[in-house]
């Protein structure tokens, strides 16, 4: 994985670039939970299960499919007060999904590790985009203060912050040019 702070970063840059100005303060923690979530499946090593089973690590948990389940059930426990169906509930089920899907396609640009289930539960393969950047990232926070955490945080700072920083710098200059006076 990216670093959980890295996947998060995402979550924060895209809702500045594509949520509304009026979102609840609960819509940021929604965010960032949905882009994090799927690394909860590391439990799954102290579990016993395997790297590669159907449930293990970067496994189902990992896929959009699960993304998009995760984001039906927390719109509708977090946001049970917009109207169903309506442009603003749609607009969160999307947004919710497409972050929970972005966990698993950044993943798929590390170089190390078992591959991403992204298909599940329909193709249990796990893959890797061709091109992969970004240096895998340990699991557990002890690894990051090492040699491997250094290479690891400057891969994220050039591949995930910087792309995350300039998708927000550009959103809010087009929203104030556009902004209706
Ligand atoms: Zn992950």
């Amino acid at each position: 994985m990216p670093s959980v702070i890295s996947h998060a970063a995402v979550a924060v840059a895209a809702g500045i670039a594509f949520a509304p100005r009026d979102v609840p303060d609960h819509f940021w923690s929604v965010a960032i939970a949905c882009s994090i979530i799927p690394d909860a499946d590391v439990i799954a090593f102290s579990l016993g299960t395997p790297y590669d089973h159907f449930f293990g690590h970067r496994g189902f948990f990992h896929s959009p499919f699960f993304g998009l389940l995760m984001s039906i059930f927390l719109v509708g426990v977090f946001f049970r007060d917009v109207e169903l169906f309506s442009r603003r509930w749609f607009f969160y089920l999307v947004f919710f999904f497409l972050l929970a899907a972005s966990h698993g396609i950044l993943d798929a640009f590390t170089n190390g590790g078992l591959g991403i289930a992204l298909l599940a539960p329909f193709d249990t393969t796990r893959y890797f985009f061709p091109w992969r950047p970004i240096v895998v990232s340990p699991i557990g926070i002890q690894g990051l203060f090492t040699k491997w955490g250094l290479m690891v945080i400057r891969s994220e700072l050039l591949w995930v912050w910087l792309p995350c920083f300039l998708m927000a710098i550009v959103s809010t200059v087009i929203r104030v040019l556009t902004v209706r006076h």
